[in-house]
């Protein structure tokens, strides 16, 4: 059953007030805010995804504290400045520190990066805790092959200081796992930090269910996980989520429309 939640939440709107690019980024922001609730990698109030804005490098969107993914609207959407100053206003006062901690480090410290999304599911928590972090057993996670980083659990984050190290740790990677508490999958676009998103939560899940039965599991060779690596990257400068974002917003229009708001 798909409730639509955000139509039970009003916020003030900003269409019209905002640039037509941040309009944009917003809505695309909403409408995976409700895809990740959708597909169940949230359900709590304390995760949070952030985007920097067209043409404004220091200033990025995230969400409000408070609020449940599937309560969240383009208008619902906090601008913040890379300094923490809030820039336009926050239906609940508040964003959550660690929210800023975390995204403002991958945002000034990622001139690539565009999007970033931190989550807690049971999955991605459980493959953070275990020495090896992801093992790559299937198609979907050899994408990240090389690719993932870790930062060792220095209590919530609420220090600016946690930043450097988020920084020093995610390095060049598309994931940053962070140890005994959660997840970053980052993209230079919305449609590609949830497109890996997805393939991460599916990795981490089969991974998961793989090592419950004590069988042996069999894992290709650092060649072959290199090799699909490199054929998963972007070609002919096309973002590499970009059709697979058009079918995945085709489920918020169909069943979440109130994200638009
Ligand atoms: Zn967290």
């Amino acid at each position: 059953m798909h409730v639509d939640m955000g139509a039970r939440v009003e916020f003030k709107s900003l269409k019209g007030a905002v640039s037509p690019e941040e309009w944009q980024l917003r809505e695309e922001m909403a409408a995976c805010f409700r895809l990740i609730e959708h597909f169940g990698f949230n359900g709590t109030i304390n995760n949070h995804m952030s985007a920097r804005v067209p043409g404004e490098p220091d200033h990025f969107l995230i969400n409000p504290g408070g609020y449940l993914f599937s309560e969240l609207c383009a208008s619902s959407l906090v601008k913040v400045h890379m300094d923490g100053r809030i820039l336009s206003h926050a239906p609940s006062g508040i964003v959550n520190p660690a929210g800023y901690v975390i995204h403002s480090a991958i945002m000034s410290g990622r001139p690539d990066v565009n999007c970033a999304i931190h989550l807690h599911t049971v999955p991605g928590v459980a493959v953070s805790t275990q020495k090896d972090g992801l093992r790559f057993y299937c198609q979907e996670s050899m994408r990240f092959y090389g690719k993932i980083g870790f930062h060792e659990y220095e209590g919530i984050s609420r220090d600016t200081e946690e930043r450097e190290g988020i920084i020093r740790d995610l390095a060049d990677n598309m994931i940053l796992l962070l140890r005994n508490h959660g997840t970053i999958v980052v993209g230079g676009s919305v449609a590609d930090a949830f497109t890996y998103t997805v393939n991460f939560e599916r990795s981490c899940e089969i991974q998961m269910m793989a090592e419950r039965t004590g069988a042996e599991v069999i894992i290709p060779s650092p060649e072959m996980c290199e090799q699909t690596r490199k054929q998963t990257l972007p070609r002919d400068n096309r973002p590499a989520g970009a059709k697979a974002w058009q079918a995945y917003r085709r489920i918020a229009d169909a069943y979440y429309p109130s994200y638009l708001n």
